[in-house]
């Protein structure tokens, strides 16, 4: 169940439940605005019709009922009398070629051809195996059990195909089970579509399981309808819009492992099984949406897709006429910043007071700037004991909140001094810096209610030992400034160290505590509670001087960051690269940012 109108999810939920109390017959809800709302439960997921042919609405909604149930009756593996039933009991069945069996069969045995065996509608016997269809299963199958599977009873090659005469195909299923589930819902739309358009249905939209069709327009301007998908991992909102609204005809089918799955000791595992090795797919991505010229191609292209994986699903449907797909990684996030990170440390140290310094601000500004942001570079100078000169700048944007308030989210990207010529600080002064960038450009897309100011800090680290001259400039400065010029902020939220792949998340005491009980909380929504600490002592770091200046602050640093879990043995040596940091982390502690942006 992949797609679904935004504004409806939850009347759509309602129904969903009223409509299972009342044994599945039609139900009507009242028309909140032009477009007319009707759903019922098919195939084991929500139907759906929106439609603005209000004088035939009703026989609309019926024509669709009637095309799914048929197609329900013809191919569903969950009914023993149906084609698809039959022909895997009795090993062989003759249909005419314009049956739903033939017609939907045959173009799964293409697509299975087309895409090497990544879709394949014989990983039945592999969905019993993993527990799909009935039954529990305490442990994964074992290698043995799945080789056999694969051996004796997958591959689209064992079903045969025949011309029987007479309009007719004969099917042989050469001893395999068959399953339909990832193509036959989008055929069902196709047929509905068809009979509403012979019936005179002109402006409409029909879903089935997150497979969408639509006819017309909504009404609303433009032209076409605008359809959002589900962002899986996105803690801002549930749905993100197409990236453009579906044209007359246009059908969109979305796969992914986040709400089919089974749980076998604790591990969740995907309902698309790669056939091809008879696992369930656990690749990069999180889900993959397709827009096609019918249903039948967005659902089964969409399931491909998923299993191919984003590079070679690429190539995949670039080859098909009127197709487009969308994947959505598992952490969009935490890769974004990963991928800033990496750019980060590859221009060299950024020692401050260095040309590398320099270099680093003016990076981080062009990001910014790329995003649309007009960001500023403080430049300013603290003269030292012995009365030179030494220039530091802080690079400074704000993104204006939807609501009222503001917080400020602060990281250093100076690296210290004095530990190797190539020491590049992927996770002291990197991974903070790149998810600030990653945090910035996700906000730019999705405001929240407070305007967020991104400060990257300069002179961080102390060149001797921290102390009034030593350390901590760019925030003694920033915070200084703030004071002076009277800036409210509702939270100072400072973030150093957040990328490690064993990621710890350890509160020094020195913190507002509303701040530590929020951050605590967001941890806990995001399942990382487990993985903080408070520590009971406190830390000089750039926080404290907004603490100091009657801020609230808060510091959140893993300073367990080592070879071992506890150790810190990778802190202010050259072992600190960005291969010791991963998506995962990253996006966990910038889901937990916004939580406590959002609840502050
Ligand atoms: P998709 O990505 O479109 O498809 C995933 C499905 O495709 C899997 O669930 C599996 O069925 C199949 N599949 C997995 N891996 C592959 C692969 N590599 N290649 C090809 N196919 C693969 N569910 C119920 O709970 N109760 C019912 O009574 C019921 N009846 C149904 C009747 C019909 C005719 C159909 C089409 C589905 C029915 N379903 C029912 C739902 C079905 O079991 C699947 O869960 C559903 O089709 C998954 O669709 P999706 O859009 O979520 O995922
Ligand atoms: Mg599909």
């Amino acid at each position: 169940m992949g797609i679904r109108r935004v504004k409806t999810i939850v009347a759509l939920c309602a129904v969903a439940l009223l409509v299972a109390l009342v044994a599945y017959r039609v139900a009507k809800r009242p028309a909140r605005s032009e477009v007319e709302y009707w759903d019922w439960l098919s195939m084991g997921t929500l139907a759906e019709l929106q439609t603005r042919d209000h004088s035939i609405a009703k026989a609309e909604a019926q024509i669709m009922k009637d095309a799914f149930t048929e197609v329900e009756d013809a191919l569903s593996v969950f009914r023993d009398g149906s084609d698809l039933s039959r022909l895997v009991a009795d090993g062989t069945i003759r249909v005419s070629s314009t049956s739903h069996l033939a017609r939907v069969l045959g173009f799964a045995l293409k697509v299975a051809d087309e895409s090497g065996g990544a879709f394949d509608p014989t990983v039945a016997p592999l969905m019993k195996a993993w527990g799909f269809r009935g039954g529990t299963i305490s442990a994964p199958p074992s290698a043995t059990t799945i080789s056999n599977i694969l051996a004796n009873s997958v591959g689209w090659q064992r079903v045969e195909v025949a011309y029987g005469g007479d309009g007719r195909t004969v099917f042989a299923s050469g001893g395999t089970r068959l399953d339909l589930g990832g193509i036959a819902k989008g055929y069902a739309i196709d047929l509905a579509y068809e009979r509403l358009k012979d019936f005179g249905g002109e402006n409409f939209l029909i879903n089935l399981g997150g497979n969408i069709r639509v006819s017309g327009t909504n009404g609303r301007g433009s032209g076409g309808w605008t359809v959002a998908i589900r962002d899986p991992f996105g803690v801002t909102g549930n749905w993100q819009h197409l990236p453009r609204q579906l044209r007359s005809g246009e059908a969109v089918a979305t796969s992914g492992s986040y709400e089919r799955f089974i749980e076998i000791g604790g591990k969740r595992y995907s309902h698309i099984i790669d056939p091809r090795t008879g696992m369930p797919v656990d690749n990069e991505l999180a889900s993959v949406t397709v827009i096609a010229p019918t249903a039948m191609e967005s659902d089964a292209y969409s399931t491909t897709l998923f299993v191919l994986g984003e590079e070679d699903g690429r190539r995949f449907i670039d080859g098909k006429d009127g197709c487009e797909a969308v994947f959505v990684g598992k952490n969009p996030l935490g890769t974004d910043a990963l991928r800033r990170v990496e750019a980060l440390c590859a221009l060299g140290p950024r020692n401050a007071m260095t040309p590398g310094a320099k270099t680093a601000a003016k990076w981080i500004a062009d990001e910014l700037a790329a995003m649309g942001l007009e960001p500023e570079i403080d430049d300013f100078d603290e003269p030292a004991t012995d009365g030179s000169a030494r220039i530091f700048r802080n690079v400074l944007a704000t993104i204006k909140g939807t609501g009222s308030g503001r917080v400020l989210l602060l990281s250093h990207y100076d690296t210290k001094s004095g530990i190797s010529d190539d020491f590049v600080g992927a996770n002291d002064g990197g991974s903070s810096t790149g998810l600030l960038l990653a945090l910035a450009k996700h906000l730019v897309a999705s405001p929240v209610s407070p305007s967020v100011t991104f400060a990257f800090l300069d002179g961080e680290e102390c060149v001797r030992s921290y102390g009034e001259h030593d350390g901590l400039h760019g925030s003694r400065h920033l915070a200084r400034k703030l004071r002076d010029e009277g800036v409210a902020l509702d939270a100072v939220i400072l973030l150093d160290m957040v990328g490690d792949r064993d990621l710890t998340l350890t509160l020094p005491r020195n913190g507002d505590a509303r701040l530590k009980g929020l951050f605590l909380l967001a941890a806990a929504d995001v399942g990382r509670r487990q993985s903080v600490r408070l520590l009971p002592y406190e830390m000089t770091d750039d926080h404290q001087p907004f603490i100091d200046a009657g801020y609230k602050a808060i510091d959140i640093i893993d300073f367990e960051y080592g070879s071992l879990p506890e150790l810190n043995d990778y802190w202010h040596t050259p072992s600190d690269t960005p291969d010791k940091l991963s998506a995962e982390s990253l996006q966990a502690v910038g889901d937990i940012v916004l939580k406590m942006i959002d609840g502050r």
